[in-house]
């Protein structure tokens, strides 16, 4: 009856809500877990410089140690509890002593990306924090460089500016990551002290045919005319390296050249060339 089936729906939506509670809780619960014993991890993915097929940096990113939940997933409830403040300081700390491993071990020196929160912006002693940490391991602040999104600018856009100025004092590099999925105003790109940006693979898969490749080009251009590099990510087959390049894409990151790999394979890749994929 209309009355019972009712009640199930009911029931479903009880159920499906308290599911849905009982993951954030289990995933806070891995998190917390993961703070305690270390258990959490960095993955690298190679950028590669489009000019050379060498790459030029590597980004950073964040995993569980023998789990297999995504950071789309956990972040955000990192963002929610307030963990993403000492995670995030983790990952800083991480980043910055790997560095320093590999120049130690004699690898040419190339830099490593974080992504940063909105969240750690009104952490007051982020600055501090990290300007200690590059010199407790004595990395070159040039070699450390930071992601950020459009909405790290949502609120209290002019501290948020004024603290990735202090950071750019250092010497820290700035990136604008997922271009293309906010509102990707150009008028932003005038006033953020950012460095780069990183187009996002859904802009990418929106502009990669034929048809749409020389807006593409345009757009690049644009940014270029700022005085911007430009990232394309979530590069995937040769033919998208052959037209990014074209187009005019500084550097690009994607499973074409490699997924994020552990620390000790990295070692293995440090001077590879991506050019023969084009030949
Ligand atoms: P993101 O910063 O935009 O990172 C790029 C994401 O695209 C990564 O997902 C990477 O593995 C994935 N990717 C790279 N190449 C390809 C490709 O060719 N195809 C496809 N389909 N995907 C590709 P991942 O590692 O799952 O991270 C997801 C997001 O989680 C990141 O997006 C970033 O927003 C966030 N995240 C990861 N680590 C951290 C962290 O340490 N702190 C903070 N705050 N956020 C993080
Ligand atoms: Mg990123
Ligand atoms: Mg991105
Ligand atoms: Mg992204």
């Amino acid at each position: 009856s209309a009355k019972k089936s009712g009640k199930n729906r009911y029931l479903f939506f009880d159920e499906k809500m308290k599911e849905k509670f009982n993951d954030k809780i289990n995933i806070e619960n891995a998190l917390r877990k993961a703070l305690r014993n270390e258990d959490f991890l960095l993955l690298y993915q190679p950028i590669i410089e489009t000019r050379t097929g060498y790459i030029s940096s590597f980004e950073a990113l964040l995993r569980i140690r023998g789990n297999d939940i995504s950071p789309e997933e956990f972040i955000p409830i990192a963002e929610e509890t307030g963990l993403i403040l000492p995670i995030g300081k983790w990952v800083i700390k991480e980043a910055v002593k790997q560095i320093s491993i590999w120049a130690e071990k004699g690898h040419r020196p190339l830099p490593v990306s974080i992504n940063l929160s909105p969240r750690q912006f009104y952490d007051a002693s982020l600055v501090e924090y990290i300007s200690k940490i590059l010199e407790d391991y004595g990395v070159d602040p040039s070699l450390l460089e930071i992601e950020i999104t459009e909405n790290t600018f949502a609120e209290k856009k002019h501290e948020i500016i004024n603290i990735l100025n202090r950071l750019k004092a250092l010497g820290v590099v700035i990136s604008l990551d997922d271009f293309g999925t906010g509102y990707s105003s150009l008028n932003y790109l005038t006033f953020m002290p950012i460095d780069k940006i990183k187009l996002d693979k859904s802009l990418k898969d929106k502009f990669i045919e034929l048809e749409s490749i020389k807006i593409m080009g345009r757009l690049i251009a644009l940014v270029h005319g700022l005085n911007l590099k430009v990232v394309t990510e979530g590069v995937e087959e040769i033919e998208e390296f052959k037209r990014m390049k074209r187009a005019g894409s500084d550097y690009l990151q994607g499973y074409l050249f490699s997924k994020p790999i552990k620390q000790e394979e990295v070692e293995k890749i440090f001077n590879k060339n991506y050019m023969d994929l084009l030949s």
